[in-house]
């Protein structure tokens, strides 16, 4: 099932998204049906429908924190210039970065040179800590696609990545959530204004998703809606003003967003 959250006039609602294209598009015939209560816990459908063209896709969930992964793609470790780390690597992004498909990632005054990471990002559906990785799927409520958008020249230059990373509108996420996904197996890409930048499969990551939701929930405590970007492949680049950026998942959906100055 994929659920995706909307607004319909005034009102922000979760709905069932189904009727997509081939290559997982909107097209005139796409509906949206309506849930009553919270796809995390109880929830009925509503009975109504709306076609997802006269509705707003908005970011999937709103998360109380995002732990991001660091160099989980040997390739994207050796670019960066480091070693596959022994442990995953973790970082925070605050809530306040997320924005929803469609939206402008807004290029701080502060950097000269912000890239795109296109990441698969889990969606956990319930509290969870310290969970054994042979229980992992029970707290995964499903998966969506995320851009970990990072100022480089920050990153490098504060030796800690909370500035580099955790900017307003730094961590688009969409354009739905999808509760049978397989991340064992899927073409993960980047590209920018059409042009492939990153190309890769969520399979070759060094720590896998159970082994990633052990580690994270072995430091915190994970909320229902929170998110965990799993890392990115090489070929990660700039995106400037005027760039049109889509990271697109196999099987999942494409997540698109233009670029704009913050000023
Ligand atoms: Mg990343």
């Amino acid at each position: 099932m994929r659920i995706c959250r909307v607004r319909a006039g005034d009102e922000i609602t979760y709905a069932a998204i189904d009727a997509l294209s081939d290559d997982l598009g909107i097209t005139d015939e796409t509906l949206v049906a309506f849930i009553d209560g919270h796809p995390f816990g109880d929830w009925s459908p509503q009975g109504s429908v709306a076609r997802a063209r006269d509705v707003e896709l908005l970011a999937p969930v709103i998360p109380s924190k995002i732990v991001g992964i660091g160099r989980n793609y040997r390739d994207h470790a050796s670019e960066m210039g480091g070693e596959v780390p022994a442990e995953p690597l973790m970082f925070l992004k605050p809530s306040t970065s997320v924005i929803g498909p469609g939206d402008a990632i807004r290029i701080p005054w502060q950097s000269e040179k912000a890239e795109h990471e296109a990441e698969l990002a889990i969606v956990i559906g319930r509290v969870c800590r310290d969970v054994p990785r042979e229980r992992a799927a029970e707290v995964i409520f499903g998966f969506t696609c995320g851009n970990d958008v990072s100022a480089r020249d920050l990153q490098r230059a504060d030796g800690q990545w909370a500035r580099a990373k955790g900017f307003d509108t730094f961590c688009p996420l969409g354009p739905w959530i999808d509760t049978e996904f397989d991340w064992t197996d899927a073409a993960i890409s980047c590209t920018v204004n059409g042009e492939i930048r990153q190309s890769a499969n969520t399979g070759d990551v060094v720590f896998g998703v159970p082994d990633l939701i052990a580690a994270v929930t072995s430091v915190m405590t994970l909320l229902p809606g929170d998110v965990i970007l799993t890392g990115t492949p090489s070929g990660v680049g700039p995106i400037v003003e005027g760039d049109t950026v889509a990271v697109t998942i196999q099987s999942l959906g494409t997540l698109t967003n233009t670029v704009v100055d913050r000023g």
